[in-house]
């Protein structure tokens, strides 16, 4: 199966310059090491701020 990156990159809100975009199995990779999510989960003024953090997440969601 070939990585449907240019399909993907229609759907990714990162604003972050990264190699990862549009290769999503990497990118939740990377995020998920960290105790993160990746841009996809926030909102595009949270995801501006480039905290992908689970907390931040819940902070969005009103769950804290
Ligand atoms: S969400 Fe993270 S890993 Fe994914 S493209 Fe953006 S900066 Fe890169």
């Amino acid at each position: 199966m070939d990585c449907k990156k240019e399909e993907n990159l229609k759907n990714c809100n990162c604003f972050y310059p990264c190699e990862r975009k549009g290769i999503c199995c990497e990118c939740i990779a990377y995020h998920r090491k960290n105790d993160e999510l990746p841009a996809c989960y926030f909102d595009n003024d949270n995801e501006k701020t480039f905290d992908r953090s689970i907390k931040n997440y819940c902070r969005m969601k009103g769950l804290l």
